[in-house]
């Protein structure tokens, strides 16, 4: 359902200008109070929607390099994944760093893996933690996770940053309590769409998987719809840009940190994430660059008024 007019549209450039500086690289910005208030009262929105059982995280930019690659991440998305590295070594190793610095040489070839990378998405880290509590309750599992998230790509375009926020619900249970968690977050989400005002569709997605191989996995995950995307228009041109997505994992996570029931079967996962950015600069784009002037009724959703 689309309820707003291309038309309205803010430009992207309006957008940029008003909202945020440039910090010398594409995809990072420096955000301005006025963008930042929007964030801050998004999140502040989905809390309200906050299951009640659900335990909350909130986890640094940074998380276990190992963690990382146990769970898989490099056979699916290695292209996308940034490292930190740093100077290692004796004071004598660290000084010939800083002099090929001072000597105009490339100075980042001395460094090495601090066996962290930037998180690239939220809900990563949260499994071997639920995994730490021991065997998954009947119940199952919720938590409310957030993170910056880094992903290595192309950002000519405004919603699609290197560096962006990630607001997660994620479940951990049995396949029949992951499907119903799915299927009420979406609609969810759909009110939530709506009482913001903002035009939005639903389609079966697929991940950015790598290479040839990767193509048959987003095939598989299509055709299996492990993935919904809600859509909204962000950009003056090109199609709606994935705002929140709706994820099931099947035993993916399970498997990897033995994550099990009372009776030893194997728990399956699911998350529904919201790009807080994406959110952020989809109500700019539908309703203007001043906050003040947007519709009264989205004004009182957001606590605005
Ligand atoms: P996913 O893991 O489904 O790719 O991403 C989860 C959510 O994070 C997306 O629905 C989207 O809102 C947000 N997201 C993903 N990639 C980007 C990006 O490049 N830039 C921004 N601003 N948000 C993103
Ligand atoms: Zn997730």
């Amino acid at each position: 359902m689309e309820t707003a007019t291309k038309s309205k549209r803010v430009a992207d450039g309006n957008i940029l200008d008003r909202l945020f500086r440039p910090m010398g690289v594409e995809g990072v910005y420096a955000r301005t109070r006025e963008y930042e208030e929007v964030a801050d009262v998004l999140q502040q929105l989905i809390s309200r929607h906050r299951p009640d059982d659900a335990e909350v995280f909130r986890f640094p930019p940074v998380m276990s390099l190992r963690q990382l690659e146990t769970q898989g991440y490099l056979n699916s998305f290695p292209q996308l994944l940034g490292c930190v590295c740093a100077l290692h070594g004796t004071e004598t190793d660290v000084s010939a760093a800083v002099d090929r610095a001072r000597r105009g040489a490339d100075w980042t070839s001395e460094t090495t893996s601090a066996d962290l990378v930037l998180s690239p998405a939220a809900c990563y880290p949260i499994y071997p933690i639920a995994a730490e509590k021991g065997p998954v309750p009947a119940r199952g599992l919720t938590f409310d996770v957030a993170a910056d998230c880094f992903r290595h790509e192309p950002s000519k375009d405004l919603d699609r940053l290197q560096s962006f926020r990630m607001r997660e619900y994620v479940r951990i249970g049995a396949p029949a309590q992951i499907a119903t968690f799915r299927e009420q977050w979406m609609q969810r989400a759909q009110s939530i769409a709506e009482a913001l005002q903002l035009p939005y569709r639903f389609d079966r997605a697929s991940d950015p998987f790598f290479g040839r191989v990767g193509q048959l996995m987003a095939a598989n995950q299509i055709e299996q719809a492990l993935k919904f995307e809600l859509l909204i228009p962000v950009r003056a041109e090109g199609g709606p840009t994935a705002c929140m997505s709706f994820n099931y994992h099947r035993d993916h996570f399970g498997k990897t940190w033995g994550l099990t029931d009372e009776s030893g079967e194997t728990a399956h996962s699911g998350c529904v994430a919201f790009g807080i950015d994406r959110l952020a600069l989809a109500l700019f784009a539908t309703h203007g660059l001043i906050v003040g002037a947007w519709p009264r009724a989205v004004l009182q959703v957001l606590r605005l008024d």
